[in-house]
């Protein structure tokens, strides 16, 4: 019987339609001569359907504009404190990331892109292992960490050098949503896939 549904029963020429609810239907045979042999048929319930549906949280790419978790930045992450100026005290909190399977694009020239918290860099060095692991010749590319110039908007956590922009290198786009994947297996406390160009992390306090 295995595990279909069954409806209905044919005995000879007869055709006994099952309530749809049975579950256990007696039947009795009756042999020539005088004794009689009880059966009973037990309906399979109807297998439960697995629906194939790819969770969100645990697909392996993100999609354009997701964010993980779907949060704000603030609520994640947490607000920024005070942006953090070269001449800062709180500047010496920042380390300097070298990490050779990182290129920065360093485009103001003063390795600004280089500098973030400690946290920040523990994660980035993380996903470089995790992006060389997954294209051969391919690295992380860090485009803006820090930043003292005032490039982003109000608020951003890349002027506490707790956020990084990250693309590949050799630059690929349709790596970007696997590349932010491999971001939140990396660790970082939010990732979001911010644009077709980028994606962008960012980390606690
Ligand atoms: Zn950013």
């Amino acid at each position: 019987m295995g595990s279909e549904n069954i409806t209905a029963v044919r005995i000879g020429k007869e055709r006994v339609v099952l309530e749809e609810d049975t579950t256990v239907v007696p039947i009795e045979l009756e042999l020539a001569g005088s004794s009689t042999v009880e059966l009973t048929l037990t309906v399979a319930a109807p297998p439960v359907m697995e629906v194939a549906q790819a969770p969100a949280v645990g697909a392996s790419r993100l999609t354009l504009g997701q964010k993980v978790p779907a949060k704000p930045e603030g609520v994640a992450s947490g607000a920024i404190f005070k942006p953090i100026k070269r001449t800062d005290a709180a500047f010496a909190t920042l380390v300097r990331n070298d990490n050779s399977d990182i290129v920065f694009k360093n485009e103001e020239g003063t390795s600004a892109d280089r500098m973030m918290t400690p946290k920040l860099k523990v994660k980035l060095d993380a996903l470089a292992v995790l992006v060389k692991a997954e294209w051969a010749g391919t690295k992380l590319r860090v485009t803006e960490a820090w930043d003292e110039q005032g490039e982003h908007a109000a608020g951003s956590l890349h002027y506490e050098g707790r956020a990084a922009d990250l693309t590949t290198a050799p630059l690929d786009n349709a790596k970007l949503g696997r590349l932010g994947r491999l971001a939140v297996d990396a660790g970082f406390d939010w990732v979001f896939y911010e644009n077709a160009v980028h994606v962008h992390v960012s980390m606690k306090k």
